[in-house]
């Protein structure tokens, strides 16, 4: 949260579902009410899920008049606009509804009983590679903390709704670059991390940028609790950029330099995402140059094969290719591991997601 002490005056601005318990404490007793007050209204909200916490036993009567003057309370920040299921049974897509109009994507997916919430920072994104769908459609606009806590709390009722259990694991992979929305990012996972709330271990969420530098430094000089995956898809600058503009901003040994400094200073692995495209970065030779740049720092490699999306052309590497590809990294003494396809059918895979705005 900023410096402000007061809650805003407009439904509209109302971060609720925003505001860290701290700052909900702070704001709450400008207005004469104690902390167990926001603490109990923290835990209706983020345990509970409860959508009218003003009707609450657990609020007591000076919470309850509160909340009575404050109607919009109850109002959603976000709301479904559709629901996809993957015919793999273990992937659904939310297509969710903005207070103005602009729509997001989250991904619940579910492998052997982990469930993973994979969810956007932005509407849109200003990165361009070619390859994703997000990155076609452009930016429009960074997420708030309470849109990126309400896209995790859906999942979560979600996932109670069908009797399965609490949500565990989080990913930021939905929509959007996290580390160019960076002090919301990380007001979000302050709050999703409460135990007071839903409660997820710092451990078990990780942060995917395509590798924005001075992100990464500041992640390692804050010791961020949170893992790290990193986009790299290409081992030399020109193959890089090609895919990812930003490669061109910040170069491949600028960019090596700081995942060292962080794993350095977290004592965390970096995670290094790898998008399989056929004939163009998954030779024998582009694995042998990807193993060489990772020496000297803990890593562990992800194979995504390309999925499809509508402007670019590549195809996905097929099994046999990636294979030799992951023997080449293990010769060079880096781990990695093959995804599994999913949600393909219903365009839930990593770099499809693409919303569509709807009129509010
Ligand atoms: N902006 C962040 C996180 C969102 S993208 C980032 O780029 O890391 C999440 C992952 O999906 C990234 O590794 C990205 O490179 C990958 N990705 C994007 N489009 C893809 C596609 N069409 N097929 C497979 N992976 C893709
Ligand atoms: Fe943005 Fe990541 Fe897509 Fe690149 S891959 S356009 S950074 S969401």
């Amino acid at each position: 949260m900023s410096g402000s002490d007061s809650l805003p005056a407009t439904p509209s601005a109302m971060p609720w579902i925003g505001m860290p318990c701290a700052a909900l404490e702070s704001c709450m007793a400008t207005e004469g009410l104690s902390p167990t007050h926001a603490r109990t209204l923290f835990r209706l909200l983020h345990r509970e899920l409860d959508p009218r916490p003003q009707d609450s036993p657990a609020a007591l009567p000076p919470l309850r008049r509160w909340l009575a003057t404050r109607p919009w309370v109850q109002e959603p920040v976000i709301s479904v606009a559709s629901e996809v299921a993957s015919s793999d049974g273990l992937t659904r897509k939310f297509l969710l509804r903005l207070a103005d109009g602009q729509t997001v994507e989250t991904v619940l997916m579910g492998f052997t009983g982990r469930h993973t919430a994979c969810v956007s920072t932005q509407a849109g994104c200003a990165m361009g590679c070619v390859f994703c769908a997000t990155g076609q459609m452009g930016f429009v606009r960074n997420l708030t903390s309470a849109e990126i806590v309400a896209q995790v709390h859906h999942v979560q009722a979600a996932l109670r709704a069908s009797g399965q259990g609490e949500l565990r694991n989080l990913v930021l992979m939905g929509m959007g670059e996290p580390l160019n929305n960076y002090d919301t990012v990380m007001t979000a996972l302050e709050i999703l991390c409460d135990r007071r709330g839903v409660n997820l271990g710092p451990s078990r969420i990780t942060i995917s940028t395509v590798g924005v530098v001075p992100g990464i430094r500041r992640m390692a000089r804050e010791r961020c609790p949170y893992p790290l995956a990193v986009s790299l898809h290409g081992s030399t600058d020109e193959e890089r950029s090609a895919l990812i503009p930003a490669g061109r901003r910040w170069p491949l040994a600028e960019l090596l330099e700081a995942c060292r400094k962080y794993t350095v200073a977290t004592g965390h692995r970096i995670f290094v995402e790898w998008t399989l495209i056929d004939g163009c970065n998954d030779s024998a030779e582009h694995a042998v140059r990807l193993g060489a740049l990772l020496q000297g720092i803990p890593s562990h490699v992800n194979l995504i094969p390309l999925n499809p999306t509508d402007a670019f052309k590549g195809a996905a590497t097929g099994s046999s290719a990636a294979q030799a590809f992951q023997r080449v990294l293990r010769e060079a003494g880096i781990p990695s591991t093959l995804r599994q396809r999913r949600g393909i059918d219903v365009a839930a895979g990593c770099g499809q997601l693409r919303a569509e705005r709807i009129a509010a």
